[in-house]
């Protein structure tokens, strides 16, 4: 089944739901008229239509292979890479000065969805690119800036981000890959990665690694590491790829899903690299790319949220069972009460998923554009819920998606389960969804809960004035919201790590749950309180939100129960 680009539901959202006129308003963001947007988002939309949505099942079943060293690439993913590249999708959010479009990440945003709903295995290298390009904007040295940005823009060369070793996963501090200063600005490089997304491709002329390693005197945990820019080619002096550089591919993964996107093991022997930013200060330079792919990965499971969507509302208008109450009583599955149950709710979620990751986006533009730590402090705090939200979104949708067709969402021909396959490891990869709920509650809170409080202070003005007008969603939404406030308020409290951290899954998806309908309750408003923005949030309310009373009770849980129960009690 052919995706369809949601490009009319961004410019509402942008517009109407999560402030992007407050962007475009700014000086640094004053080319994003809404007609450049526009015609961004529908040249974009086209791209991913035409050229990406038909590569989503023939990826799917011809993986990308390892031949003599070698990756070599699904067909046709390397003429998709450079149609995104042409289209601006790489550097979109990049510098002008180096070739990017300086257009806001609002924008970037939209790209990565539509890029993931049409076919998620080809977003993940276009992903390390826009990554690469802004942590090298905010780290590198000019030259290698200039070097590389407008090459990484381009197409011309792809891009990595390697920090995961088979004994440092989400314990990144744990890394042994070493670094050794060869007196004359470079380094030498060696060590082991694995899973790296686009270790090595056939369609880019050199492929950029960043690789976190340590230096000699580099203390140990995360303080002592150091970020350095390792080129598959070494360039000559005019740029143009040179020498092979000491490294390799040793591996490929057999994944769950994602076949067109190669996964490698890298060998890093004594390969030369190029520090990025200062010495030991490499996690911060890494956390800018980290960031940015947090986000974006948030973004794969709203695409895939949509695909399934698409796909399953397809299927239930055509699929006839049984005899239904309404419609022409012939029983489109659509008819039938639990499969519109179904249907209805995956759109609210769709709804409230993407209008968080846009809010996410927002609030970083406007951190970009006025450098207020406020808005800094909205866009930390968003980005952990943007990520775990929208990739469990994206798996509880392709999950619900297989339900509606029954037998035949478990038959991969109909593509249904593929989508469920491919979207598995964004809840994974980019800090597991585990380990972002922990970076919520706590990094995100050692301002005490300020910027947690100051967004639910907005939630409850938002209610405040839809209570008139809408007085049967702005109630419910004003109580949620003061149940967020309490829960927030236990959590700063609670001192003991463990207790906290046992409760941080529940308090995000409270807080997601909650923050969703506030999105909901301005998209009703923005519409005048009725139509089908109005209807959808209802059911938002009515059959969603209530969810956040027993997860924001979960997260003032403690931790005591889990560990009154021994490993052995566990193993019985
Ligand atoms: C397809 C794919 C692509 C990837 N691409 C890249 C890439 O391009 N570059 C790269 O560097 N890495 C990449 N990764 C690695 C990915 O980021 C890691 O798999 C992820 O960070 C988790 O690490 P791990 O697999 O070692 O799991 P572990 O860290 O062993 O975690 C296992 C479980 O324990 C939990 N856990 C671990 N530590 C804690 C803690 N302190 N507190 C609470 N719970 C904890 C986790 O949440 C998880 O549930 C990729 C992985 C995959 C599968």
């Amino acid at each position: 089944m052919p995706y369809r680009a949601p490009v009319a539901e961004y410019r509402f959202l942008l517009d109407h739901v999560v402030g992007f006129p407050q962007v475009a308003a700014t000086d640094r963001f004053a080319e994003a008229t809404p007609d450049v947007v526009a015609a961004m988002l529908t040249e974009a939309g086209r791209v991913c239509e035409e050229v990406l949505s038909p590569l989503q099942r023939s990826g799917d079943t011809q993986p990308t292979r390892l031949e003599n060293g070698v990756v070599r690439m699904s067909p046709g993913f390397g003429e998709a890479y450079h149609a995104l590249a042409d289209a601006g999708f790489l550097g979109v959010a990049g510098p002008v000065e180096h070739g990017g479009l300086g257009l806001p990440m609002s924008v970037a945003t939209a790209l990565n969805e539509m890029m993931s709903g049409s076919c998620l295995a080809s977003h993940l290298t276009p992903l390390m690119a826009q990554g690469q390009i802004e942590a090298l904007a905010h780290h590198a040295p000019e030259w290698m800036q200039a070097l590389y940005i407008p090459k990484l823009a381009s197409g011309e060369w792809s891009a990595t981000m390697n920090l995961t070793e088979p004994q440092a996963g989400s314990d990144v501090g744990a890394l042994t890959t070493r670094a050794e200063p060869l007196g004359d600005g470079r380094y030498r490089i060696t060590g082991q990665k694995i899973y790296i997304t686009g270790g090595d491709n056939d369609f880019a002329a050199n492929v950029s690694h960043l690789v976190l390693a340590r230096l000699p005197d580099g203390a140990p945990g995360t303080k002592g590491i150091s970020l350095f820019l390792v080129p598959k080619f070494l360039p000559r002096e005019d740029g143009t790829p040179g020498t092979p550089n000491a490294l390799r591919v040793v591996g490929l993964e057999h994944k769950l899903g994602l076949h067109a996107s190669p996964t490698c093991t890298m060998s890093y022997e004594g390969a030369t690299g190029w520090l990025v930013g200062e010495e030991h200060k490499g996690m911060r330079c890494m956390f800018t790319m980290m960031n940015n792919a947090r986000l974006g990965v948030g973004m794969q499971g709203i695409g895939v949220a949509e695909g399934a969507f698409q796909h399953a509302l397809a299927y239930a208008m055509e699929r006839r069972q049984g005899r239904t109450p309404v419609g022409d009583g012939r029983g489109a599955i659509v008819e039938h009460a639990d499969v519109r149950r179904m249907l209805a709710t995956m759109k609210a979620e769709l709804f409230a998923a993407r209008a968080i990751a846009f809010a996410c986006a927002a609030a970083i533009d406007m951190e970009t554009a006025t450098a207020d730590p406020a808005w800094a402090a909205r866009a930390a705090l968003l980005t952990p819920i943007a990520k775990a939200f929208g990739t469990d979104t994206g798996l509880k949708l392709a999950d619900t998606g297989i339900q509606i067709h029954g037998g035949m969402g478990v038959i991969e021909e109909t593509g249904a389960a593929q989508y469920w396959r491919d979207v598995r490891v964004t809840a994974i990869y980019e800090g597991t969804n585990g380990i972002q709920a922990m970076d919520l509650v706590g990094r995100k809170m050692a301002d005490g809960g300020e910027a947690a409080q100051a967004l639910i202070d907005e939630i409850e003005g938002g209610t405040e004035a839809a209570r008139d007008r809408l007085p049967d969603l702005a109630g419910p939404v004003w109580q949620a919201a003061e149940t967020l406030r309490e829960a927030t308020e236990a959590v700063v409290a609670t001192t003991d790590p463990t207790d906290r951290f046992a409760g941080s899954v529940p308090y995000l998806k409270g807080f997601a749950r909650v923050l969703g309908a506030h999105y909901h309750l301005r998209a009703a408003l923005a519409e005048g309180g009725t139509g089908p923005r109005t209807a959808l949030a209802q059911v938002y309310v009515r059959r969603l939100l209530p969810e956040h009373a027993g997860l924001l009770a979960e997260a003032r849980a403690g931790g005591a129960d889990l560990y009154a129960l021994s490993d052995e009690d566990l193993a019985a």
